[in-house]
């Protein structure tokens, strides 16, 4: 069990799909945020590599959604990475992937109980998921998602705001 300091710093995107119009424009701001340039037009005109989106998007008639990793308390995905390529983030309690540590058994998505890593095959076989935007400080799919249809929430399931701010809803 992580002790209460770990704890307070976890956050995780909650996806409301009674407002999520199917737009996938989550994804294409994820690709961007995690891409080279941070520039859409080039990311999309041929800049490679290009990052696999961290979001898995679903869709059946008009319900969609766009779920990520969950973060979890019990990371299944770090207990089954057999070569210490997954792992928590002390300061943030994030779980992240070391890209140069992987070596693509795909181990952890095969435990990963939300399905929400991605194999990426584009500069050597490694595996891909949400880091909730580490470099940026704050998600780039709830930054840019049109409809509220993703939240930031911190561990008492308040909403974070990108000044880091909780408003209680
Ligand atoms: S990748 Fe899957 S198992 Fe690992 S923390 Fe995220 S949701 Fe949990
Ligand atoms: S694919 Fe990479 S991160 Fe996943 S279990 Fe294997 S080595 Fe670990």
């Amino acid at each position: 069990m992580r002790g209460r300091a770990m704890v307070e710093k976890f956050k995780r995107i909650l996806a409301k799909e009674e407002y999520c119009m199917g737009c996938r424009l989550c994804e294409v701001h994820c690709v961007v945020q995690h891409s080279k340039s941070k520039n859409i037009l080039k990311v999309f005109k041929g800049e490679e590599p290009r990052p696999v989106s961290g979001i898995c998007f679903e869709e059946r008639g008009p319900t969609s959604f766009a779920l990520q990793c969950r973060h979890c308390e019990d990371a299944p995905c770090i207990e089954a990475c057999i070569s210490g390529a997954m792992y928590r983030d002390p300061v943030t309690s994030k779980i992240l992937n070391n890209r140069s540590k992987c070596v693509g058994c795909w181990m952890c998505i095969m435990v990963c109980p939300y399905g929400v890593i991605k194999p990426d095959h584009e500069e050597k076989k490694v595996a891909s998921k949400c880091d909730l935007c580490i470099d940026a400080g704050f998600p780039a799919c709830v930054e840019h998602c049109p409809n509220e249809a993703l939240v930031l929430v911190d561990y008492m399931g308040k909403k974070v705001s990108k000044e880091g701010l909780t408003d209680g809803k």
